[in-house]
């Protein structure tokens, strides 16, 4: 019986160190990240540059893969039933937290399925058009969808989608309800807004910079109370007389539920590294995104933030009756 339990506690002692060694390699393999949206949109952008940094840092490459469509809810729901092994990961959005709520029958739960390695960045986001659209400034868009609203398209990335939740603030804020157009990410829509298939897009700065300075869409304001200093004369939402439009676009990073500590520990310190390397700062700068503090790339600061978004959003999505199934 002795000699049973001995060799017992030896076995769970090998076993114990086996998996303490499987962490002290980790990573051995390159790491997923998976993105629940198109390639070339504001999550895919944000998303490159962090792996990037951490690749080098971690000494294997940090893939993506981007799992489009539902706003965000596929891929998410793919993370969440991986292996907790440390190599699938996903980069979300503010979708993780309004998906609760907009989507009734959601095969997890945001807060139990995943292990939160932290906060990524904030963005703000900005109301465009394709560039020939009638109204000129903010006044006159909100003149022009009074009137004319009902027959506005308006793209977003699926329901859930930061672009869908800043439409749904637009069209409460102006009472109109426009032709909503889905993608399976904010890159598409944009280009559809560029070609003029779709007249309207409230996307994050990082896939409206660019377009918005190259004169390819017109744009009418951007979404938070302070003014982005990449775009300085673009007025804010308060500015042009819609105060409750205001929302800026958080980004998290995450593994399935049941990640190793030791494991959400090296994410974390790589997460840290990534928001600080020069690169990634200075591509966020002109992307008018900011990259979060310290301590806010944190897994307790994630958790926080997420569970608050919640209660958040709740309340909002119910007053606005729009769900998804
Ligand atoms: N920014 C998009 C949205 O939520 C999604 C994406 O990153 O493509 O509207």
């Amino acid at each position: 019986m002795l000699f049973k339990r001995l060799a017992l506690a030896a076995f769970a002692a090998v076993l114990a160190s086996g998996s303490a060694l499987a962490q002290d390699s980790y990573p051995s393999q390159p790491i997923t990240v998976i993105v629940p949206f198109s390639a070339g949109g504001p999550t895919d952008t944000v998303t490159r540059l962090i792996a990037q940094s951490m690749s080098t840092d971690l000494g294997q490459q940090v893939l993506v893969q981007n799992v489009g469509g539902a706003g965000g809810t596929l891929g998410a729901g793919q993370v969440a039933k991986a292996k907790p092994d440390g190599y699938t990961l996903l980069l979300h959005h503010i979708g993780m937290s309004t998906a609760p709520t907009l989507y009734r029958q959601l095969e997890f739960d945001p807060l139990k399925a995943f292990s939160p390695i932290g906060l990524v960045t904030a963005v703000p986001m900005t109301i465009v058009a394709r560039k020939d659209f009638e109204p000129g400034n903010i006044a006159e868009l909100i003149e022009y969808l009074k009137k004319n609203g009902a027959d506005t398209t308006y793209a977003n990335a699926g329901i859930g989608s930061a672009s869908h939740l800043c439409g749904m603030l637009l069209q409460e804020a102006v009472g109109v309800e426009m032709v909503t157009v889905p993608y399976q990410g904010a890159a598409p829509a944009m280009t559809d807004v560029i070609g003029g298939q779709v007249d309207m897009l409230c996307d994050q700065t990082t896939n409206t910079t660019n377009q918005i300075k190259g004169g390819e869409v017109k744009a009418y304001a951007v979404t938070t109370p302070e003014r982005v200093p990449s775009l300085p004369d673009l007025p804010t939402t308060k500015e042009g007389g819609l105060p409750k439009l205001d929302i800026a676009v958080w980004h998290g990073l995450y593994g399935p539920a049941g990640l190793d500590a030791a494991v959400v520990a090296k994410l974390e310190a790589s997460l840290k590294k990534a928001l600080k390397n020069e690169t990634v700062k200075a591509r966020f700068a002109e992307l008018g995104t900011l990259p979060v503090s310290d301590d806010e790339a944190t897994p307790a600061a994630l958790s926080k933030e997420l569970s608050s978004q919640i209660d958040l959003w709740r309340p909002i999505i119910q007053a606005a009756g729009t769900y998804a199934n």
